[in-house]
């Protein structure tokens, strides 16, 4: 697991979120639990969805944590307060 700087409570934030498709063994955990972030390729290999997305810290941390092969990397800076 790799997190940024600046952790925040439950507020929904809009973090940089990274994943290494080459790591990436197309398990979907990262899918199941974030899916307005992560969606798997025609190749079963994750793709972010979008790299700046709006979506619970906690659910990003959540699916970087379910990774297999730790191919995820959320950069938790963009804290948007209470
Ligand atoms: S949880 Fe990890 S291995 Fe599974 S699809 Fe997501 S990035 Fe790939």
């Amino acid at each position: 697991m790799s997190v940024g700087a600046g952790s925040t409570e439950n507020a929904v934030t809009a973090a940089m979120v990274e994943a290494n498709r080459r790591v990436c063994v197309g398990s979907g955990m990262c899918v199941a639990i974030a899916p307005g972030a992560f969606e798997l390729g025609e190749d079963r290999k994750v793709q972010v969805r979008n790299p700046l997305v709006d979506t619970e810290l906690d659910d990003l941390l959540d699916a970087d944590d379910g990774c297999p092969v730790s191919a995820i990397t959320i950069h938790a800076n963009h804290s948007q307060g209470n």
